[in-house]
């Protein structure tokens, strides 16, 4: 799956959801999903940087695409029902969604995390996310071949120093997709998550802001992976927990 090598067709007539598609791994794995044939839907809440992406996806011939602008820390529940009755009125039909909006909030100690830090960051990945998914699992569920993929993290998996709030929204990453799995393994939607690893990206520039970015895989290294989850070929993959650069 990690050299995995998709047709150029793979995603012919999918429609499918990016969250974070202005920047970093979600704009290039909208722009690779767009290449392989998908109509993306790019949600984000910079909106001059999802018409570029936009003007970028037109310019190469892919289907055209659509924007929905949002600030997933405001946002209410109602918003994501809303995005879904639009979603299920433009297109018909959703196929796939990646969750990969995320925050970092700020790394330190544990006593030290303040409660607008903690509530930002929860908010952001853990709840939005949330409310997000269950307002759009009725369409992915409809779907014949229905892919849901969350992103997650090493420290979601292994509790780190000062890694805080955001380590504690990746474990809860990480159970909200094996939930979602374990619900859904009868049905044709398939639930993952994709632990990126260490990647050239703003985040990461964040975190770490004394290494060489250059040292690191780009998001487009990344992809074969973000494209074998999004499409057919992953049908017997369930429940997974996927690392784009094992160890
Ligand atoms: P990035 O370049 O900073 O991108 C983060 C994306 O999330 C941006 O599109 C950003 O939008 C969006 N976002 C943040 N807050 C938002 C909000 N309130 N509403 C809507 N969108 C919001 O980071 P990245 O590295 O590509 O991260 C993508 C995912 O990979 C994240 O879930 C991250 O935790 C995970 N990850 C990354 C690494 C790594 O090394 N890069 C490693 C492990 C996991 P704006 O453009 O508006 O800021």
């Amino acid at each position: 799956m990690l050299d995995y090598q998709p047709s150029p067709h793979l995603l012919d007539g999918r429609v499918i959801l990016v969250t974070g598609a202005s920047k970093g791994i979600g704009r290039e794995a909208a722009l690779q999903y767009a290449k392989h044939g998908a109509t993306l839907i790019l949600l984000g809440r910079n909106v001059p940087a999802l018409e570029s992406l936009y003007d970028e996806i037109e310019a190469a011939g892919c289907p055209q695409p659509a924007i929905i602008p949002l600030d997933m820390l405001g946002a209410t529940d109602q918003h994501y029902r809303d995005m879904a009755a639009t979603i299920e009125n433009q297109f018909g039909h959703l196929d796939g969604a990646l969750m990969n909006a995320g925050d970092l909030g700020v790394l330190g100690p544990f006593e030290q995390i303040e409660d607008k830090c903690w509530d930002r960051v929860m908010k952001i990945n853990v709840d939005a996310t949330f409310h997000m998914t269950r307002a759009l699992l009725p369409l992915l569920k409809a779907s014949e071949d229905g892919r849901l993929i969350f992103t997650s993290s090493g420290v979601g998996k292994k509790g780190r120093a000062y890694w805080g709030a955001y380590a504690v929204s990746k474990f809860a990453t990480e159970g909200m997709m094996q939930v979602l799995a374990d619900e859904n393994s009868k049905g044709p939607l398939r639930v993952n998550c994709i632990n990126p690893g260490g990647t050239r990206t703003a985040m990461r520039a964040q975190a770490f802001p004394g290494e060489d970015p250059m040292t690191l895989k780009t998001p487009a290294d990344l992809m074969p992976l973000y494209l074998y989850l999004m499409g057919p070929d992953s049908k017997n993959v369930n429940g997974q927990s996927i690392d784009a650069q094992p160890k």
